[in-house]
């Protein structure tokens, strides 16, 4: 994956500080965003007046009778009646906004009621939201306006699921639309996140082929989902889904997300820092949350809020369960561990906030989902830089190792006396000029270069004296190393170069420049160090092997050193009549 170092670095230095500088800023986050709602909104909770009617009968304009005590029975599968009578201190009567959090019911009309008798009625009901609905999971009734004030507000809901998960708020008119843009703008900036968090994770673990990405991209693209349906978003493709569909889809989806997160934190532990007991406990509760999300999520009446409560149990004990061991790998000093403590940390602050703080006026009225939303992105952009600067690590270290092999590679192909090319590497480097010129059909020809009468060197002047001439000639034979001429020391005294390009007349005065060029080497007292040169060609027709080509030059060179040393003699590839063998003696 590319990525431009510097911000990795800058990431990572955010990343490496310690999680309990994200614990407090999660801490100070809530605080900020839990401030009091204002004075125009006005939660709409206990003080509301009740009535439960079959469904659809009476009429609507028929209101039944209200009762102002007690919580309202029996309306699962019947039509509840809520109405609020608006004389809270503060309220602007002449321009109120209802907005309220989507819940699982078929039908909801809302009436307003003004002080002159007149009751203005606006409806949704599955899958037939209109223009109702606004990112954050709101829908929102404006009360028309009129001279006289309102005077009370009735909600009638059909089959509602339950009365105790709803979230009603009255604002003014203004405030109603600000909130909206801000929380579709955040809505849509923590989609975005948590899209690419999704995108980038699973390309990671295409690239790199691990687990953990792979779970943790998978559980980004659940919340991309839930996010999508909880806010309503979807509605802009799928407006048939409109109410309790999305809201049955958004609790199977949250169910999921958290057993997916509970594999990524799970595949993201190494086993020999995690004992396995723990890991499968972990695991099950996961899967357990994952498991009650089905029934949960088709459920429209029963004993709903009783399994609520056990998914409540089981989330946190799964988030429990996790706490646990993060805290374990991380004492067992796992990095994987303090970089997902980093990134939970958000998330279960969030979680626990929901279950601890009134979180109906947060974060512009998006509530604890908005916050779960915001957390989640928190998290995925925090795992994401980790897994960034884990994976840049492994590409490091395996980009040393690499440099390691590839030098101990060429070590293994280098003499390490003259520091020029090996037999071996000499015999790859041939191969492979052999295998171009065989394919181009150009010429290639083979020196072997044999120092004279070397073994008198060593005894007149000793080995180290031998080993310097041996340095000396391996410089000068450097020069002519290149694209087109590859030298080496073939063992001993004996040096070997390939040449492409080069045949005939213009190969000899090559072969001749180099055994003069060794010869005016300078060697001090030693004097003048001469070579005999055998020079083999590759055969017009490109048959030779490097070995019938060593043959030759082996041959060529025996005869330059009987015939008196410090020459070149050349013979023909194989094939070739003896006649076209020549010899050139210039000293
Ligand atoms: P000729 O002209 O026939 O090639 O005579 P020569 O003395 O060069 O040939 P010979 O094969 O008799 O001797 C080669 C000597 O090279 C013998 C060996 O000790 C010496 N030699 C081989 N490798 C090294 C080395 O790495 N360092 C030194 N100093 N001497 C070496
Ligand atoms: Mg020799
Ligand atoms: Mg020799």
């Amino acid at each position: 994956m590319p990525w431009s170092p510097w911000l990795t670095r800058g990431l990572v230095k955010v990343q490496m500080k310690s999680w309990w500088t994200a614990l407090l800023a999660a801490l100070a986050f809530c605080a900020l965003t839990a401030a009091p709602a204002s004075a125009a909104s006005h939660i709409l909770g206990h003080d509301l007046c009740h009535a439960v009617t079959p469904v659809a009968v009476p009429q609507r304009h028929a209101l039944p009778p209200f009762q102002c005590s007690g919580k309202p029975e029996n309306y699962q599968q019947a039509s509840l009646w809520l109405r609020a009578d608006l004389t809270a201190p503060g309220l602007d009567r002449h321009d109120l906004t209802l907005m309220m959090h989507n819940s699982r019911f078929d039908r909801l009309l809302v009436g307003f009621l003004y002080t002159d008798g007149q009751i203005h009625w606006q409806q949704i009901a599955t899958g037939q939201f209109g223009a109702h609905w606004r990112a954050g999971g709101q829908i929102v009734f404006s009360a028309p306006h009129r001279d006289a004030p309102l005077q009370a507000m009735m909600l009638r809901f059909d089959r509602l699921t339950h009365y105790e998960y709803l979230r009603l708020r009255l604002l003014g008119g203004d405030e109603a639309s600000q909130q909206a843009t801000v929380l579709a703008t955040a809505v849509g900036g923590a989609l975005l996140l948590l899209l690419l968090g999704a995108v980038y994770n699973a390309s990671l673990a295409f690239a790199v082929r691990r687990q953990f990405p792979a779970w943790q991209a998978a559980w980004a693209a659940c919340m991309v989902v839930w996010g999508l349906f909880w806010s309503q978003l979807a509605l802009l493709i799928a407006p048939d889904l409109a109410g309790a569909p999305s809201a049955q889809i958004c609790t199977a989806l949250a169910c999921l997300a958290i057993t997916l997160a509970t594999q990524s934190a799970l595949t993201a532990l190494s086993r020999n820092h995690l004992p396995g007991w723990l890991r499968r406990i972990t695991m099950a509760l996961g899967l357990g949350v994952g498991l009650i999300g089905v029934p949960l999520s088709v459920m429209r009446s029963g004993p709903i809020a009783a399994w609520a409560g056990v998914l409540d149990g089981l989330t946190l004990s799964t988030l429990f369960a996790v706490a646990v061991c993060l805290t374990l790998a991380w004492r067992r000093g796992s990095g994987e561990a303090r970089a997902f403590a980093g990134a939970w940390i958000v998330p279960m602050v969030a979680l626990a906030c929901t279950q601890f703080l009134d979180m109906d006026t947060l974060l512009w009225g998006g509530g604890a989902q908005m916050l779960v939303l915001l957390a989640a992105a928190w998290q995925t952009l925090w795992l994401s830089v980790a897994a960034t600067h884990r994976f840049a690590r492994i590409r490091l270290e395996r980009d040393r190792a690499r440099q390691a092999a590839a030098s101990a590679q060429d070590l293994a192909r280098r003499d390490p006396l003259t520091g020029l090319r090996n037999r071996r590497g000499f015999v790859e480097s041939a191969e492979t000029m052999l295998d171009t010129a065989r394919a181009e059909g150009s010429p290639l020809a083979l020196l072997l270069l044999d120092v004279d009468k070397f073994k008198a060197i060593n005894d007149t002047h000793g080995h180290e004296a031998g080993d310097l001439v041996l340095c000396t000639l391996a410089r000068r034979l450097e020069r002519w190393d290149g694209a087109v001429c590859t030298v080496a020391r073939f063992g001993g005294e004996e040096f070997a170069a390939m040449v492409a390009g080069l045949s005939g007349l213009p190969l000899l005065h090559f072969a001749e420049n180099m055994r003069e060029g060794i010869a005016q080497c300078d060697h001090g007292a030693l004097g003048m160090v001469t070579v005999s040169v055998g020079l083999a060609e590759l055969s017009a027709d490109a048959t030779g092997t490097f070995q019938s080509l060593y043959r030759l030059a082996d041959e060529a060179l025996y005869q330059a050193k009987r015939q008196g040393r410090n020459r070149v003699v050349v013979v023909q590839t194989p094939g070739e009549p003896p006649e076209m063998e020549r010899q050139l003696i210039l000293s």
